[in-house]
């Protein structure tokens, strides 16, 4: 779309955008809402006049927009957005000059509500099936709790208590998925890391022995609290290390440090496993993706590292990978100490 010089011209593009159907705003450069057309005026369920005048960064129905003025929002990148209380928009932002901002919006609320339909259904089953799940491991507890096993027993319950952690596995990333995508606030607490990557180190210690892979850690003992929500914080943790320890082959060795720098804390897990070749770096924080040809183990959602990623940086964190096929990977996760999380 080409730059629009003068009020004129902005009338008229408003008109052209109108005819295709497609609702547009435009707001001066301070976000006081100057014209839109009666497409946007539809979707809004509005008057245009009572709209025009109204500042984005004091409206509250039209507050998203302010935050796509304030943080700069590149002009590619559409961004879903909820305005007023009936509307889901994809909505796209050009900056004309003087005049100030073009917005253009598409109306995406079916979408939305038959996503919110999917996820809730989703959501429902994964709760459905954690029941069994749980129910199957209490009685392989009690199984293994009940007298000696001979060989061939103790064998065959391993395999069933391995394949109850993989599909409680699968079951929790589904559900924390479905978390984020609903975009629930985090539960924000003081944290204590080292406790926290030693439970992990804890859940996950009997798997990485029955694997012979050795974990080596240090932790300080005396670390500030970091804000941030734990459940959350330490799925990144668990995951980081199950895969650590999924991806390193037997006799293999894990180690996780935990360390702060300045203003942040540092947890870094590495491991002396089949490695990640370059060509795949770039996608392994996307949703459903696995490398292809790791034949070490096949099991797996594809939606650990991107359950790690959003929770990384809804705390405004980073991770890093650093991998080499055949000798192993290093993720390296930095946590602001302290931050406003009420975006
Ligand atoms: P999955 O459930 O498949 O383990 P993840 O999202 O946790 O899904 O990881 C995505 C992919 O990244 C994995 O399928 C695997 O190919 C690769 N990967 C993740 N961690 C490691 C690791 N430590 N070593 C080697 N490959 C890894």
């Amino acid at each position: 779309m080409s730059l629009i010089h003068d009020t004129s011209t902005a009338i008229q593009a408003l008109n052209q955008l109108n005819i295709f159907g497609l609702a547009a705003m435009i707001c001066d450069t301070s976000g006081v809402v100057q014209l839109l057309n009666s497409a946007a005026a539809a979707l809004f369920q509005q008057e245009p006049g009572y709209l025009e005048g109204q500042s984005v960064h004091e409206f509250e129905a039209l507050a998203p927009l302010s935050k796509m003025i304030k943080d700069d929002t590149p002009q590619i990148t559409p961004q879903k957005l909820q305005l007023f209380d009936h509307l889901y928009c994809l909505v796209r932002m050009q900056k004309i000059g003087r005049l100030g901002f073009l917005f253009i919006f598409d109306d995406i609320s079916d979408l939305k509500a038959r996503e919110d339909d999917q996820l809730a259904t989703l959501n429902l089953v994964m709760h459905d099936l954690k029941a069994p799940l749980t129910a199957i491991k209490g009685n392989a507890d009690l199984v293994q709790n009940s007298g000696p096993l001979n060989e061939k027993q103790q064998k065959y319950l391993d395999r069933l208590m391995r394949s109850v952690h993989i599909m409680d596995g699968m079951v929790r990333d589904i559900l924390d998925m479905a978390w984020l995508d609903a975009e629930e606030p985090l539960v924000v607490e003081p944290i204590n890391l080292t406790r926290l990557v030693q439970n992990a180190i804890d859940v996950l210690g009997s798997i990485a022995e029955e694997q012979q892979i050795s974990i080596e850690y240090q932790l300080p003992d005396v670390l500030p609290d970091l804000e941030g929500d734990y459940r959350r914080l330490e799925r990144v943790v668990v995951n980081l290390l199950a895969n650590a320890i999924k991806y390193t082959e037997k006799g293999g060795k894990v180690s996780v440090q935990l360390w702060q720098e300045e203003n942040q804390q540092i947890i870094r897990v590495s491991d002396t496993g089949i490695g990640i070749p370059s060509e795949y770096l770039p996608h392994i924080f996307k949703r459903f993706y696995r490398v292809p040809n790791q034949d070490k183990r096949t099991e797996g959602s594809g939606l650990g590292l991107a359950i790690v990623h959003t929770v990384v940086e809804r705390h405004h964190g980073t991770i890093e990978v650093e991998s080499e096929p055949g000798k192993g990977s290093t993720f390296t996760v930095r946590l602001p100490l302290r931050h406003t999380f009420a975006d």
